[in-house]
């Protein structure tokens, strides 16, 4: 197959704006080499195996690659043969320099494709609640570079020609981009250019993200405002009237988890929907993920367990790992699920149970109670003597399910499906520093080995460094071990699933904040 390159728009920092195209894409990407804005979380759906080029850390940091860089990276990979996704952030031809890079391509003669994203010039206002149009106040709007194009690492970055008359008198939005460093010469520049310095003015930092921070003004005082606040890169600076709809329209920054950090430490596989819903109200997750999922040292049994799976009463799956791990092995084999026609399924919840629904399986049993006991409870009621069972499940998991099955006079089988293993890419440095610095407000754990690998990954220290984040445990099982760890667990649901977790912990911050509210108000 020959090489190309697609210029995808990763949007501003949601990793929910990524477009349904540039998600297929990624999907299937051998190389992706992406920008220092786009959210980690984007990474998670590249294919195990391609090859992840990050292009840089921030402006006129000394690792980032130069532009010329980029472009022969680019041109290079694809020259091998390669499927290159070059991941932007926002849309690639606003201010991306994705009109360069493609013109390159072309004269380099490699096939190219664009996917645009979602722009911050639009999305980050609009999270901020500021319509960049409306009716009674804009009907044009311009969006702006903050700074005069410049080197990094070659002296301070100017303001910008700009045809300040024009801007100043057209009566719509104005949206600066890269406009930090020079917010007040920006904004000088429209006042000396006839714009009066009473116009609403916001300025939107690291917007759409969990930890966007939105300073409010005039072109008066907006400089000074963002000043004491400490306004940081990526920010958008909005200058017009509409930015005083904010007060009736925003709505990002009024959700439960607004401005929460939440570790999720799920294996990245599974994360998806935990760190979804905790987005949805607001978090912004930190990936990290404790685990990965190996294939057993020795696949003989599961293989041979796969093979004779025709010939057991039940099979218990614990995990969806399980199911997924069991069923590979199983259709490796050439196998055809009908061959399991006799055989009842029993799955120790309903996350496990949607698994196996995947593969058109449909459980006998799902407990009331997500955990071993509660299987044993369920299958209390069958005649298990002389009953065979197999058992596909991770290494080390506890014992009690093959020896409470076999007490009962069943003939267990317990196979290693998958080991659950430390990642050897985990940024351990980056998670003790949030840790250390308190910059962690909770850690979820959805079971025992996320806890174990967790206390394995930060050690004694960064147990400690958890200081005040709230600890939240997916079931008793896990807040136990969390327990023995030496954490202390404010939150595990009654019903032991992810998306129960991500409720458990909304309603916890959610009577956290009304306990402080309280004492003052009565
Ligand atoms: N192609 C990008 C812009 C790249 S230039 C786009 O279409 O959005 C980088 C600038 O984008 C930053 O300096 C900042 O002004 C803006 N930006 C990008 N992401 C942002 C975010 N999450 N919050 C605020 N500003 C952001």
């Amino acid at each position: 197959m020959s090489g190309r390159v697609v210029l995808v728009g990763a949007g501003p920092g949601d990793p929910g704006l990524l477009t349904v195209r540039g998600q297929r894409w990624l999907a299937v990407a051998d190389v992706v080499v992406h920008d220092y804005l786009v959210h980690a979380r984007l990474l998670d759906s590249v294919r195990a195996d391609a090859e992840i080029v990050s292009v840089g850390r921030s402006h006129g940091e000394r690792d980032r690659l130069t532009q010329e860089a980029i472009e022969a990276l680019l041109i290079e990979r694809a020259r091998a043969g390669k499927l290159v996704v070059r991941l932007k952030n926002g849309d690639p031809f606003v201010f991306g320099r994705g009109g360069e890079e493609a013109v390159s391509l072309r004269d380099a003669g490699i096939p190219f494709e664009v996917v645009p994203g979602v722009t911050s010039a639009v999305a980050v206002p609009a999270y901020a609640g500021v319509p960049l149009t409306h009716r009674d106040h804009a009907s044009v709007v311009t969006i702006a570079t903050g700074h005069q194009a410049w080197t990094p690492g070659d002296g301070e970055p100017g303001v910008p020609v700009l045809p300040w008359e024009v801007l100043a008198h057209h009566g719509g939005t104005l949206v600066f981009l890269m406009a930090v460093r020079q917010l007040g010469g920006v904004l000088a520049a429209l006042v000396a250019a006839g714009l009066d310095p009473a116009t609403p003015a916001a300025i939107i930092e690291r917007g759409t993200l969990g930890s966007q921070r939105t300073i409010v003004g005039t072109v008066a005082t907006l400089v000074e405002e963002a000043r004491a606040a400490g306004v940081v890169p990526p920010a958008v600076c909005v200058v017009g009237t509409v930015v005083g709809l904010r007060d009736r329209v925003r709505w990002f920054e009024d959700r439960p988890l607004f401005g929460r950090r939440v570790v999720v430490t799920r294996p990245r596989e599974q994360a998806g929907e935990l760190s979804r819903v905790l987005e949805e109200a607001g978090a912004e997750v930190l990936s990290f993920p404790t685990i990965t999922i190996a294939p057993p040292a020795d696949p003989e049994p599961l293989t041979r367990a796969a093979a004779e799976a025709g010939g057991y009463d039940w099979i218990v799956f614990t995990s969806s790992n399980g199911v997924r791990t069991f069923l590979a092995a199983f259709a490796e084999l050439g196998r055809d699920v009908r061959e399991l026609a006799g055989v009842r399924l029993a799955a120790i919840g309903p996350e496990t149970a949607a698994e196996l629904g995947r593969h058109l399986l449909r459980p006998a049993v799902v407990p009331r109670e997500y955990r071993a006991e509660g299987l044993l409870d369920a299958l209390a009621a069958e005649d298990l003597r002389g009953r065979r069972i197999l058992l596909p499940r991770a290494a080390g998991a506890r014992p009690i399910l093959p020896d409470t099955l076999a007490a009962r006079g069943a003939t267990v089988d317990e196979v290693i499906a998958y080991r659950a293993v430390t990642p050897a890419d985990a940024d351990v440095s980056g998670m003790c520093a949030a840790l250390t610095a308190g910059r962690v407000d909770a850690v979820t754990f959805t079971s025992s080995s996320t806890v174990r690998h967790f206390v394995e990954l930060v050690g004694a220290d960064g147990v400690r460094a958890l200081g005040r984040a709230v600890v939240a445990c997916i079931g008793p099982v896990t807040a136990d071990t969390a327990r023995d760890a030496g954490m202390s667990v404010a939150v595990c649901p009654d019903d032991y699933t992810a998306p129960a977790l991500a409720t458990a912990l909304v309603e916890h911050f959610c009577k956290a904040a009304r306990d402080r509210i309280r004492p003052e108000g009565r």
